[in-house]
């Protein structure tokens, strides 16, 4: 069967190298060659970026992304299994591909990268939303990177975007949406993936904004959407008691009712409430 880079299919490359799935590593495996490539493209202009890939596993997605003319990829797995069938493909694309051998959440590959920078990845479901909320929340903003496109089970997708008065809305939603574009660009059943997960995959790609889109202190913000959500059925003026003696007055000097509840209030409100209470 031809691929679209000559390369043999990605069945044949499990076999050969003796990929058997650890569940443990969130191992499922996108085969088909032209859905990796289609998720490369949601990723935006690849011919003038350098990509991170977490995960590449036996090289589904990075395959993808060469194709589809990344500058570069830095991918980086936990499993030394896969290295052999990466560096087919590194051979295949010579200087495009480089493959570091650990814990993602472990090294700061960044220094190896010259930008744009984009980061694409069929995440590893254990520890996907650790690392997107460490790539939200670097020291300074704009952050290293230009763009996220990552998979995720669907309901963390949900959560992502999810807009005010909805069960998904929470603490992600506002993390994601205060300083990026978040949208969900494809949603995957089961069986596109080898071996097939429980649940449903979708894609998000989140462009950072260079501005937040409210200005608020992050460290405010945060606390106080951790105290807002961390009791989310009940009103804000129990909820927040925590965060500042006074507030109810806080919130009816920023037009918020003392009885809402945080799922009711819009990222905006959260924002003009963190800087009243940063005043
Ligand atoms: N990118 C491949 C694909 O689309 O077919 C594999 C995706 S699979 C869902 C997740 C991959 O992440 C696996 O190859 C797994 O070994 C790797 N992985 C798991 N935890 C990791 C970690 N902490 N750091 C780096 N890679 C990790």
């Amino acid at each position: 069967m031809s691929t679209i880079d000559g390369l043999p299919p990605l069945r044949e490359v499990i076999r050969t190298h003796d990929l058997v799935a650890k569940k443990q590593l969130g191992q499922n495996f996108l085969l088909d060659l032209n859905l990796t490539a289609k998720i490369a493209r949601m990723a935006g202009d690849l011919s003038g970026s350098d990509v991170i890939e977490v995960g590449p596993g036996p090289g589904g997605l990075t395959r993808g992304l060469l194709a589809e003319g990344a500058r570069r990829v830095l991918a980086i797995e936990k499993d030394p299994r896969c290295l052999p069938a990466l560096a087919e493909v590194a051979e295949a694309y010579p200087g495009r591909l480089e493959v570091i051998n650990a814990d993602a959440l472990a090294i700061d590959p960044t220094d190896r990268l010259t930008g744009p920078i984009r980061l694409v990845a069929n995440l590893p479901y254990n520890v996907g939303t650790e690392l997107l909320v460490r790539w939200l929340t670097p020291k300074e903003w704009p952050p290293f990177w230009e763009s996220l496109t990552l998979m995720f089970q669907k309901e963390v997708a949900e959560r992502i975007v999810a807009k005010p008065g909805s069960k998904a809305y929470g603490r992600l939603a506002l993390l994601a949406q205060w300083r990026t574009d978040a949208r969900v660009v494809m949603t995957l059943p089961p069986e596109a993936f080898t071996p097939p997960p429980k649940i449903h995959s979708a894609v998000v790609h989140l462009k950072r904004l260079d501005e937040p889109r409210f200005p608020a202190d992050a460290a405010v913000l945060s606390r106080l959407t951790a105290a807002a959500f961390n009791q989310r059925r009940k009103m804000l003026r129990s909820s927040l008691k925590g965060v500042a003696p006074d507030i109810e007055d806080r919130l009816h000097a920023v037009g918020i009712a003392p009885t809402d509840r945080a799922e009711d209030i819009p990222l905006e409100g959260f924002c003009a409430l963190a800087r009243e209470i940063a005043k």
